[in-house]
């Protein structure tokens, strides 16, 4: 029998994390969301107020089910909140070290052993984190698509070690409380949709970098030509380029193959800080600065 999970929890409030926090306080879970210091946490407030009066607006939610959302909703910047969790997701930077660290605190900090630890990481191995726990049984990843909001779609990907018994409390999860759609993926890096979009983004940052084409021919090909809704280059100042990179960085390092290799433009860019959306300026400009996320 799969349980269902009332107490959850969400470490890093960034662009993933403070979205699968609004879905989960929304679906009615006592949600618990934690930053790295005071200003992250303010930040992920706000994110999360401003996309719950966005849904108001839209028609999705009454302002009603948008204050209780947010009542349901606690800010932390202490990982020793998470204790009583029965599901802690993991949304902080794609980076292997700091995840890996995170993991293995999380272990000590969660009491409930047969409580679950989910990483929405696009691309790093599962089981790499489940290696830093003393329950590689209960790791798994639950990997959110952006905005988390709007997309229904959440892989769950399991690695040697996951049990039955976590998928399927994590599948549960994703579709009876939250009303997402799940697809399947083994513990391979980038899954199903980011082993199969990041070499086409590769590709156009590869294509304008060349000179080949411009990046507002390059997005409105794909967009007028093939119909996506928004174009590779789009797509990748949305997704954020340090996310990109390293995801590339992931994928490369997993399968040694040349089309996962991010460009030098795009490694360039992220060390100028023109990270897309989230700080202005990628390979588009943007009107509203979303400095609150720029980790400088
Ligand atoms: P982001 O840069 O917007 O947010 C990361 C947040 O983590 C920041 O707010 C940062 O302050 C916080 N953080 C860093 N270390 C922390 C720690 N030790 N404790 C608490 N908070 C910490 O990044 P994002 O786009 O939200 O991506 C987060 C994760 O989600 C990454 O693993 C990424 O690969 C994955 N992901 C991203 C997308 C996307 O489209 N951006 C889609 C699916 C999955």
């Amino acid at each position: 029998m799969t349980i269902d999970v009332n107490r959850m929890g969400v470490v890093g409030g960034g662009q993933m994390g403070a979205g699968i926090a609004e879905v989960c306080a929304r679906a009615g879970i006592d949600t618990i969301v934690c930053e790295a210091d005071a200003t992250a946490v303010q930040r992920t407030r706000d994110r999360i107020t401003a996309s719950l009066g966005k849904a108001v607006d839209r028609g999705k939610c009454t302002a009603a089910q948008a204050q209780g959302a947010l009542g349901r909703t606690t800010f932390t910047g202490e990982l020793d909140d998470l204790a009583d969790r029965q599901l802690v997701i993991e949304a902080i930077v794609e980076n292997t070290d700091d995840k890996t660290e995170l993991f293995a605190a999380l272990d000590k900090i969660v009491e409930d052993p047969a409580a679950v630890l989910a990483t929405n990481t696009s691309s790093i191995p599962v089981m790499r984190l489940g290696m830093a726990t003393g329950r590689a049984d209960r790791v798994v990843g639950l990997h959110f698509f952006n905005p988390v909001p709007a997309l229904p779609l959440v892989e769950v990907v399991t690695s040697l070690h996951t049990s039955a018994g976590t998928a399927a409390l994590v599948e549960h999860f994703a579709t009876g409380t939250l009303g997402k759609t799940v697809v399947r993926s083994r513990d391979r890096a980038g899954f199903v949709v980011n082993a199969l979009l990041v070499p086409y983004l590769l590709s156009a940052i590869r294509m304008t970098e060349s000179g080949f084409a411009t990046p507002a021919d390059v997005d409105h090909g794909m967009e007028l030509g093939c119909a996506h809704p928004m174009g590779p280059l789009r797509l990748a100042d949305l997704i954020g380029l340090d996310t990109v990179a390293a995801i590339a960085e992931s994928l490369y390092e997993e399968f040694k193959e040349p089309l996962y290799a991010p460009p030098p433009l795009l490694q360039r860019m992220v060390e100028a800080g023109l990270l897309g959306r989230k700080t202005g300026r990628g390979f588009h400009v943007y009107e509203q600065v979303a400095t609150e996320n720029h980790r400088g």
